[in-house]
């Protein structure tokens, strides 16, 4: 079993918190707030919130570099800003940037939906986690993200979005999987669906043995 943090500085961290409890191959899962309790975890979730203020604190609290180093060698899933800060670009930032974590391969469009759809729901298929249009996920978007471009081939698409209602994109990327890395545009701990979370433990789980057996 596996320590699962989730980054507590701004935005619904609880949420995860609580999925993450009832998943039995996750001994604990703990807010992370400092370089001790980064230290301490095997997989990592950024969650959703505001990313420039998730920036601002982790920069203010000396966590970026931290941070950084582990997104390198370990599982981390970003959900919504979480996705954002996972990016190694992102567009439509504030005046003078805002400051990323990065090690996706990936260019995300903040609040791509903009203000006429602030926040919706969608049933969405995503690989590895749905199998026929009768088991689709609740995909809940909340002044979403979106990716607008991949920039590896080693990065996966998990998921897209069909926007028929929204001017921009007609397929927009909403979910990908690079290596260890996870990130999803919407709120899977807003939902009662735990099947992506257990997919991440998954993937995290089977990341970590590989790394063992390889020393
Ligand atoms: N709009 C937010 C941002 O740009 C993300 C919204 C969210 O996480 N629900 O950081």
């Amino acid at each position: 079993s596996i320590c699962v943090g989730v980054l507590a500085l701004q935005g619904a961290f609880l949420e995860h918190i609580h999925i993450l409890q009832r998943i039995p191959q996750v001994s604990r899962a703990v807010p992370v707030r400092n370089i001790e309790q980064l230290d301490s975890i095997d997989a990592l979730i950024i969650p959703g919130g505001e990313s420039t203020a998730i920036a601002l604190v982790a920069e203010r609290s000396g966590l970026i570099e931290p941070l950084r180093e582990f997104v390198r060698s370990k599982p981390t899933w970003g959900t919504c800003a979480g996705m954002i800060l996972l990016a190694n670009k992102a567009n439509k930032t504030k005046k003078g940037g805002q400051s990323l974590i990065g090690g996706l391969d990936i260019t995300v469009n903040r609040n791509e939906f903009g203000s006429q759809i602030n926040s919706f729901e969608s049933a969405i298929q995503i690989k590895h986690i749905t199998t026929s249009s009768s088991d689709l996920f609740p995909a809940v978007f909340i002044r979403a993200p979106i990716i607008s471009s991949i920039n590896s081939p080693d990065v996966a698409v998990l998921a897209r979005l069909q926007c028929n209602n929204v001017e921009t994109d007609v397929s927009a990327i909403v979910a990908v999987k690079q290596g260890h890395l996870l990130a999803t545009a919407f709120h899977p701990e807003l939902t009662n669906d735990d099947r992506l979370h257990r997919f991440f433990v998954k993937v995290a789980l089977d990341f970590l043995n590989e790394q063992k057996n390889e020393l």
